[in-house]
């Protein structure tokens, strides 16, 4: 199935293989804990465990971008609590 709709080409079947690898994967839910979110959609995952839904990569539930900006928030909102 790895290779069902990429054909030609050893380096893009890589790279497809190793996104359809993070695409699939289940990962760890921030809110409870457990390795339990999934992909639904495109950016969009859940945890099956505790139905929670979050806003994450097209193909992986984080990203740098997405892991820069939630330092960002954090470093802010400390900010205003200390100030
Ligand atoms: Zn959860």
């Amino acid at each position: 199935m790895v290779n069902a709709s990429i054909r030609y080409g050893a380096r893009i079947r890589k790279q497809y293989a190793a996104v359809q690898k993070e695409k699939n994967a289940q990962y760890k839910c921030p809110s409870c804990g457990k390795i339990k979110v999934r992909r639904v959609s495109t950016g969009v995952w859940k945890c099956s465990h505790c139905g929670k839904v979050y806003a994450g990569g097209a193909y992986t539930f984080t990203t740098p971008a997405g892991e820069a900006a939630v330092r960002t928030i954090a470093a802010l909102s400390a900010q205003k609590q200390a100030a």
